[in-house]
């Protein structure tokens, strides 16, 4: 027999649908097709949309406005069961690193991240693994497995706010107030359920994160970032990284189909960008390759005009990376020109190192691991 000792919740994998990921309309229509008439399924939806994002429960039987026979009805058509957390690292400062299963094969990370906003920010993926191959991107070596769904992108805050016991969702004193799509994978690839999640993340009476509060991080699919602004109005975070199409098309080969111009062009054009709700920029400091003083200067010429912040971003390196990360020295250089320039530049402070903080690290340090441990186990028959 093989116990598999990574697993940390119990709740088992359903065949029923579940009706997380739904916004209330999608919920009473579900309750329709299971054979409610259409009032109250409306009612119920509403009433259900609460207990799911609000209060934040798991089972039928907590909904106590419901009566016993719906309840009882509801458990043998629908699933409410969490995706499971396989690891969960806590870092010294606070840090807390979430792998994430889906499905058999489906793995992906969210990160909590305390101090960042008015409290803290959960960083989230969109998918498994990403198409794109920047080169200093640990995930872009990663194929990708699939886009996750509305329900799964959801499922992570959910089980991120059940390890903060941050349920029902606390009007002041909370510790997630700031979402970043910042995990793993292209958010723009996958955006109907990234817009899907945005409408219930920012609900005012379900987990109530509002709008400004939710950061989608492109590499610049630029196709893609009106509709963004339109319908998810959502804060914008672009990963620049080089000011010239020539290093650029190197870091992030995306920049081949959108250059520099193009993507500058749609970060003007942004709905509801302003001095207000400015675009990040984010820069990853690499060492003798994007972090002189001439690329920084270039960097307030290219941002003119535009309502932007400047994001540093110490290089985070990965077993067999082919770059390392700029001096202390040299971020600080780089940060005074861009801030004598009249811009913000926060240098991200490098969080939770000792977990294995890089992008994508978790998943294959974790999944490398648990084949040696089967090599193990197996050895030892
Ligand atoms: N695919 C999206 C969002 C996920 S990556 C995007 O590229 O924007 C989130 C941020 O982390 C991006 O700015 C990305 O460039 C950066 N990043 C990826 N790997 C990194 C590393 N090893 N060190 C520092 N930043 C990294
Ligand atoms: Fe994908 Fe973003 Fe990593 Fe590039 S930086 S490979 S777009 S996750």
């Amino acid at each position: 027999m093989q116990i598999d000792l990574t697993h940390s919740n119990t709740l088992k994998p359903s065949k029923l649908p579940t009706l997380i990921g739904l916004d209330r309309a999608g919920i009473a229509e579900a309750l329709v097709k299971a054979g409610m008439e259409e009032k109250p399924a409306k009612m119920r939806g509403k009433q259900i949309y609460r207990w799911l994002y609000n209060q934040g429960v798991t089972d039928f039987s907590q909904m106590t406005n419901l009566g016993k026979e719906l309840r009882t009805n509801l458990v043998e058509q629908f699933d409410l069961s969490r995706p499971e957390i396989v690891e969960r690292l806590v870092s010294s400062d606070g840090t807390r690193k979430y792998l994430i299963r889906f499905a058999p094969g489906v793995e992906a990370e969210a990160v909590f991240i305390p101090g960042v906003g008015r409290s803290g920010a959960l960083c989230v993926s969109s998918q498994v693994g990403c198409t794109l191959n920047c080169t200093f991107c640990h995930t872009g070596s990663q194929a990708l497995v699939r886009n996750l769904t509305t329900a799964e992108i959801i499922g992570q805050l959910l089980v991120a706010r059940d390890d903060l016991e941050e349920w029902p969702t606390p009007s002041v004193g909370r510790k997630i107030t700031n979402i970043v799509f910042m995990g793993m994978g292209e958010p723009l690839y996958n955006l109907p359920s990234v817009l899907s999640a945005i409408d219930i993340l920012s609900d005012g009476e379900g987990i109530s994160i509002s709008r400004r509060r939710i950061t989608v991080s492109t590499s610049g699919i630029v196709s893609q970032m009106h509709e963004l602004g339109e319908s998810g109005q959502s804060m914008l975070a672009i990963s620049l990284h080089a000011v010239n199409d020539e290093l650029r098309n190197e870091l992030v080969p995306i920049n081949k189909k959108w250059p520099l111009t193009d993507l500058l062009q749609a970060c003007r054009d942004y709905p509801g960008a302003s001095n207000a709700r400015r675009i990040t920029f984010e820069y990853v400091m690499l060492k003798g390759i994007n972090d002189s003083a001439a690329e920084a200067k270039q960097l307030v010429r290219l941002l003119a005009g535009i309502p932007a912040k400047i994001n540093l971003i110490p290089f985070n390196p990965w077993p067999g990376a082919p770059y390392e990360c700029s001096s202390w020295n040299k971020i600080e250089a780089f940060a005074e020109i861009v801030n004598k320039a009249g811009y913000a530049s926060p240098i991200r402070t490098p969080r939770g190192r000792d977990i294995y903080a890089a992008c994508g690290q978790l998943k294959s340090t974790s999944v490398k691991r648990r084949a040696s441990e089967k090599l193990q186990e197996r050895l030892q028959k």
